[in-house]
């Protein structure tokens, strides 16, 4: 049982089974049917000219910064942003493409008043502010239509491209019961994580125009992300996008379950309000060793993130409303 992040998901024996019947070919060549199949049908359901099937989100959102940005150009993000914070200083180091990292809100928001006052003047002093990078969901929070329909405006008023990271964008869109259209039409790239709470074991999109995408395609070349027979994870893509997308509303629900549950032990104490898909972060007493009890955890099967102030619980679907209680029991036990 393993509640440290929805990376963690093992592929179904029907996506195993999708994955075993693909149609290979050399992807570089072009060649891979399924791998075609996967980037025109990302391509087709999300309304973007084309998509690229990269080995990760980490990635997909380099290329991103690395096709809209050249060596000396800057892109805004947040200062929580994973592309920012949590990928090496890929854009720093690979392609010289400077962050300039904002405050983030407790929603996950960049203040606009921030961002406008972030772009730099057209002076050589400065280097170019090309884009906006958003997250959604950041830290499982769900950013407002109203909020990305702004930034776009802003984006339009000064010119600059918007990129969304958009690993989890598809719990964005089931928690605000919308289509995943209505999200990222306002965007000119985004990212998506088909090995997170999709289920896939490997692999994620880069959409965007034909232009970016054929940028995208030589970069990820020269980063080494050219896969040949690459049909089999492809396969894998395709099922959960079209079979994992609504079962998201039951991590949902089992992450309000769990911070509800949470908020019951003594010490604990869920940010319920900030609990919007599925992952929840609990700020634990100081008394409370959590590297203590991640280890008496782990000793009865259950993995947990241990942290010095508090704890992140993720669901997906490789645990159930059962494995939540059993989760909680064994706190419980611990606890008291
Ligand atoms: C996981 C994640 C990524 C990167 O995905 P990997 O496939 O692990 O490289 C990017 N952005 C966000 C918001 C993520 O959660």
């Amino acid at each position: 049982m393993d509640f440290r992040s929805d990376t963690v998901t093992q592929p179904t024996p029907a996506m195993k089974q999708s994955m075993f019947d693909a149609p290979l070919g050399d992807d570089v060549y072009g060649d891979d049917p399924t791998v075609n199949a996967l980037e025109q049908f990302a391509a087709e359901r999300h309304g973007f000219e084309a998509a690229l099937f990269t080995s990760s989100g980490t990635q997909a959102n380099l290329l991103a910064l690395m096709s809209h940005c050249e060596r000396g150009d800057e892109y805004l993000c947040g200062q929580q942003a994973h592309n920012y914070k949590f990928e090496a200083g890929g854009a720093a180091v690979l392609g010289s493409i400077q962050p300039q990292p904002l405050e983030n809100e407790t929603d996950g928001s960049i203040c606009l008043e921030r961002i406008k006052q972030a772009i730099k003047p057209d002076n050589f002093h400065f280097a170019k502010t090309k884009l906006l990078s958003l997250e959604n969901t950041i830290g499982g929070k769900v950013l407002s239509l109203e909020y990305i329909a702004q930034a776009r405006a802003l984006c339009d008023e000064r010119g600059l491209k918007l990129h969304l990271d958009g690993a989890r964008v598809y719990n964005a869109a089931v928690a605000l019961k919308v289509d995943i259209t209505e999200i990222i039409k306002h965007f000119d790239s985004f990212t998506i994580c088909l090995s997170k709470g999709l289920g896939a074991p490997i692999g994620s999109l880069l959409l965007g125009d034909k232009a970016l995408i054929e940028k995208a395609r030589r970069l990820r070349k020269m980063l080494g992300g050219g896969m040949r027979q690459a049909g089999m994870l492809a396969a894998a893509g395709l099922y959960a996008l079209q079979h994992n997308v609504e079962r998201l509303e039951e991590d949902h629900q089992n992450a309000q379950y769990l911070a509800d549950k949470l908020e019951q032990l003594p010490g604990f104490k869920p940010c319920k309000h900030l609990v919007q898909t599925n992952i929840i972060f609990a700020e634990v007493e100081a008394g409370i060793d959590l590297f203590t009890i991640a280890k008496q955890l782990k000793a009865k099967g259950i993995n947990i993130t241990p942290g010095y102030q508090g704890m992140r619980f993720v669901t997906h679907m490789g645990v159930n409303r059962a494995d939540v209680d059993e989760l909680i029991a064994e706190l419980t036990n611990l606890l008291m």
